[in-house]
């Protein structure tokens, strides 16, 4: 399917991803990616405080629908993190 191809992540698009509700349910834009290095889970998040209850699990599909921008640190290795200012900014990877 050509939409598998596209997909930018190495991942399936099925790959459980973490994000919060501010980005999910109120379109704050994702400023923090982190690639889990123990089981390599993905977490894309805004830059606010979170608590447990912010927690979403969606894909990694759903991810890249929400924001095309994640191409960019789609490979992003185990153990890092990619910020950016807002969501016009590049990405930075610490
Ligand atoms: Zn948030």
């Amino acid at each position: 399917m050509s939409l598998f191809k596209k997909f930018p992540f190495k991942d399936k698009p099925s790959t459980v991803a973490i994000t919060c509700a501010h980005i999910l349910d109120e379109k704050n834009p994702i400023l923090y990616v982190f690639h889990d290095a123990d089981d390599g889970c993905w977490q894309f998040l805004c830059g606010k405080e979170h608590n447990i209850e912010d927690s979403r699990v969606i894909s990694l599909q759903q991810i890249y629908e929400i924001d095309k921008s994640v191409k960019k640190i789609a490979n992003l290795e185990y153990g890092k993190c990619a910020y950016r200012k807002d969501k016009n900014s590049e990405w930075n990877i610490q």
